[in-house]
């Protein structure tokens, strides 16, 4: 794979990063991930709005420009030849010696790299188990600090599920890395209403427009597990899943343990409306 690392394509094997950076030491650093569907970006522009604002919000500004950056984006998915999967692109404080006081202006470290993934399969469904979220308490800036996130899937995985569902105060927040949503036995769709308690994710923002244009009811607001058991359908949402049915929560079956009907037509026009406007 050839990989993008502060200005030069390299093979994966000679790119380099400082153990002096930020991003390694303090986690000092925010990424965002774009769907790669026939060769193009989807959302481009949705995510490097939050890119810009994640950055902001940490005190640091863009390393490249908007241009360039999706330059970047199509040079590398060229470089690969990816026709469906994902591309990550990472953007640290930059390096210096080890000291929990930044500076303000380092030069950032900008890293990417893509990879190949099927996007439009049949999705079977994934099994939730609850887990307490544990994160910290700007989910709404992008970073890597992705520990909680990683250990809470893990535990998933390891109890023979697929994903975690996170939940503060009785309250699902969202996935593990993605936006929650359950579809309500008289077909509401209601998902967490945005905060600084979740990410405020691109799809979602997407799939809210689409629902709307569609005629689907949509309440945002918190929900707890139990309603979740009792919904008709439940699904999740993310840039690379796209709309993905969640059939089993905490051991309890969904819609008799089978993707939902909402989530398959929302998962249906969502491609459609990415083929029509990615880039
Ligand atoms: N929530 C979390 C914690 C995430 O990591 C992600 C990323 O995939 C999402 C939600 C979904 O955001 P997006 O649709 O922008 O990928």
């Amino acid at each position: 794979r050839i990989v993008y690392v502060n200005g030069a394509y390299v093979p994966e094997e000679e790119a380099t990063v400082s153990i002096f950076d930020r991003g390694f030491l303090f986690a000092d650093a925010v990424y965002e991930v774009c769907a790669i569907l026939d060769g193009k970006i989807c959302e481009f522009e949705g995510h490097v709005e939050r890119l810009i604002r994640s950055l902001g919000e940490l005190d640091m500004g863009m390393p490249v420009s908007k241009e360039e950056l999706l330059e970047i984006h199509r040079e590398l998915i060229k470089r690969n030849n990816v026709e469906q999967g994902a591309i990550y692109l990472q953007i640290t404080r930059g390096t210096a010696d080890r000291d929990f006081v930044y500076k303000k202006d380092m030069k950032q470290t900008l890293v990417m790299f893509t990879q190949a993934k099927g996007l439009t399969e049949e999705k079977a469904g994934i099994r939730v188990v609850s887990a307490p979220d544990i994160r910290w308490g700007r989910r709404d800036i992008k970073t890597v600090q992705l520990l909680a996130s990683s250990m809470c899937k893990t535990m998933a995985k390891a109890a023979g599920k697929d994903d975690a569902w996170l939940v503060q105060d009785g309250f699902v927040t969202e996935g593990s890395s993605s936006n929650a949503y359950i579809v309500t036995k008289d077909g509401k769709i209601v998902t967490r209403n945005l905060s600084t308690s979740i990410l405020h994710g691109i799809t979602r923002k997407a799939i809210l427009r689409l629902a709307a244009e569609l005629d689907m009811e949509i309440e945002e607001r918190p929900f707890t597990i139990a309603e979740a058991q009792d919904a008709a359908e439940a699904f999740f949402t993310a840039a690379t899943a796209f709309v993905y049915p969640v059939i089993e929560i905490d051991g309890v079956e969904l819609n008799g343990g089978k993707p939902g009907p909402v989530a398959k037509r929302l998962n249906e026009v969502y491609i459609e409306e990415s083929r029509k406007s990615y880039i």
